[in-house]
């Protein structure tokens, strides 16, 4: 069965900047290609799991956000890396109330699963916050990194906890 690696989006793939929709202030992250290109290698697919509650914020709309995904993942094609799929939470709860699909909720790891025929128990799933590693554990993934650049974290239910992309696989640093 196909395993996966999920990732979240802002403060993994790229720089967190809040509410951030524009091209311009897209800033990858050191290490992401290299991170990717090797879980491809290993046979894993690639897929992005982003809360995007500017959305229901209106602080950018759909279409921005595809635009910047349909970018976002050219820039990937670029180095060779293809991204499955992009899911996204375009909600909040204080304005559209609650939903199944925002992190630490699983619903798009599961949606996922059904899409790709997943096994979930085999994939992993990097974030820089505690609900993406909360969100993998609700769906039932074992192995769970959460990037923390800043080395201000010192618990959490993850598998392990790294400072550099290139920590996560093996030692690429
Ligand atoms: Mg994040
Ligand atoms: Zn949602």
């Amino acid at each position: 069965m196909q395993k996966a690696l999920f990732l979240d989006r802002d403060g993994v793939i790229n720089v967190e900047k809040d509410y951030l929709y524009k091209i311009d202030d897209f800033e990858f992250i050191d290490g992401i290609f290299d991170l990717c290109k090797y879980y491809l290698n290993e046979e894993y697919i690639i897929i992005v799991v982003t809360n995007q509650s500017g959305i229901a914020r209106n602080y950018y709309t759909e279409d921005d956000f595809n635009k910047l995904t349909r970018w976002m993942s050219s820039q990937f094609l670029k180095e060779g890396i293809k991204i499955s799929r992009v899911y996204h939470c375009p909600h909040h709860p204080d304005i559209s109330g609650s939903c199944s699909c925002r992190k630490p909720k699983p619903g798009m790891l599961l949606e996922a699963q059904k899409e790709f025929n997943l096994n979930l128990e085999n994939s992993l799933i990097i974030g820089d916050k505690e609900r993406d590693i909360e969100a993998g554990l609700n769906a039932g993934v074992k192995e769970s990194y959460l990037f923390d650049s800043a080395k201000l974290v010192t618990e959490s239910a993850a598998t392990k906890i790294v400072s550099k992309l290139c920590q996560i696989g093996d030692n690429r640093c």
